[in-house]
């Protein structure tokens, strides 16, 4: 089926390409391709996108090949969000489009990284990567000559901003706007957020064991992972652990995704939208898995937290990085001149307009777009006498 012919049998509370709320800067419609397929198509093409592939999602890049990072984190979450997208109806391309954006704004050294910018920029109106994603997909880009940015639907950036404080939503115009208002966002970007944690509390079962931070048997201690031993054990006795790993990861992803399906349709029943808008008008989500396997999510993400994201390992990483982060920080903030040329001239020209904050901002979103080894080459180069600059 082409994606047209997809788009075609839509669910009414499905967002249509022809019917978008539009672009900031208006364009003439593509040729041959729908508003989001060119939203997509744009966001694959953008260097954010490509510099995905050397950014942390829990193991520092250069640990070892096997690890996730935010490239193949982004395509699985594509990948499962595009199944679910298909079997309610939904607009595929625009849910891949979201999630392949939804870490455009990640700083290196994944949440480490991001935790320490924020506190760098404590006095500057923080720092949130989810504003961040936004802002390389309306700002930062740089490839077209009539408009910054991608220039993306308005559907796309409001999946983008998946959370936002109030303050930041003031001042975020159409895309802020539900924030205030307590509204819910499209189909399309409720289920990009749902499928974020469906990848994530999956992929970081698999990555902590072939790590060595937990054991098979530790994980069997939760329920969702339990229930997929057993049943692969009883079926297949003695399978190789890689082999085991991988089918009850596959079948973990498979029994949220089934139980969200079925929960998602039954709340569609009952609410009834008649459109998109009918969604945002709705007083909760309406994308979600039920009360039961929400809560052996929760208990999966508690045992992650303690056991693998606080493991020493993992806490002895991100306290480099967090000082990587911070010194880059301080260095650049009191000495423009250690800033690449352009950078440098950014700051100076926003620190005019926009005073310190402006100043610390375009810091901010250098250290942002930096990859998790490009942080430690310009480490080196800032704090080791001996490295080339
Ligand atoms: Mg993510």
């Amino acid at each position: 089926m082409n994606e047209d012919a997809a788009e075609a049998c839509l669910a009414r509370y499905a967002a249509r390409p022809d019917r978008t709320r539009g672009r900031r800067h208006p364009e003439p419609p593509p040729a041959m391709r729908t508003e989001y397929q060119r939203d997509r198509d744009r966001i694959v093409h953008s260097n954010a996108f490509r510099r995905l592939v050397y950014k942390t999602q829990v193991f520092v890049n250069h640990e070892g090949d096997l690890y996730r990072t935010r490239i193949t984190h982004s395509l699985e979450v594509a990948q499962i969000a595009r199944t679910i997208a298909r079997a309610l109806r939904l607009n595929e391309t625009l849910t891949e489009a979201i999630c392949l954006a939804h870490d455009l704004g990640h700083t290196p050294f994944g949440h480490a990284g991001q935790d320490a910018l924020n506190q760098c920029m404590r006095a500057y109106g923080g720092f949130e990567h989810n504003l961040q994603s936004l802002r390389v997909v309306d700002e930062l880009e740089e490839r077209y000559a009539e408009f910054p940015g991608l220039n993306l639907t308005f559907e796309c950036r409001e999946g983008i901003l998946k959370h936002c404080s109030p303050a930041n939503a003031r001042l975020l115009g159409d895309v802020g706007a539900r924030f205030l208002r307590r509204e819910q966002p499209g189909m399309e970007a409720q289920l990009a957020n749902v499928a974020d944690e469906i990848a994530y509390n999956s992929h970081d079962v698999d990555d902590g064991v072939r790590a060595g931070l937990v054991t098979v048997e530790e994980l069997c201690s939760v329920t969702a992972f339990a229930r997929q031993h057993q049943a692969v054990t009883a079926q297949h006795p003695g399978l190789p652990e890689r082999r085991l790993m991988h089918e009850i990861t596959r079948r973990m992803i498979n029994h949220v995704v089934t139980d969200l399906v079925r929960n998602t349709t039954e709340c569609l029943v009952d609410a009834n939208p008649q459109s998109i808008d009918a969604v945002r008008a709705c007083p909760t989500t309406l994308v979600g898995a039920s009360g039961d396997v929400q809560a052996e999510q929760l208990e999966l993400k508690r045992f992650l937290r303690e056991r693998v994201y606080r493991h020493y390992r993992v806490t002895r990483m991100t306290t480099k990085a967090r000082l990587v982060v911070q010194q880059l920080f301080e260095a650049f903030m009191s000495d423009l001149s250690l800033l690449p040329t352009e950078h440098c001239e950014a700051a100076r020209r926003t620190e005019t307009q926009a005073g310190e904050p402006g100043r610390a901002r375009v810091v901010a979103d250098y250290i942002a777009g930096m990859t998790d080894r490009y942080a430690l080459l310009e480490h080196r180069r800032l704090f080791e006498p001996g490295e080339r600059t």
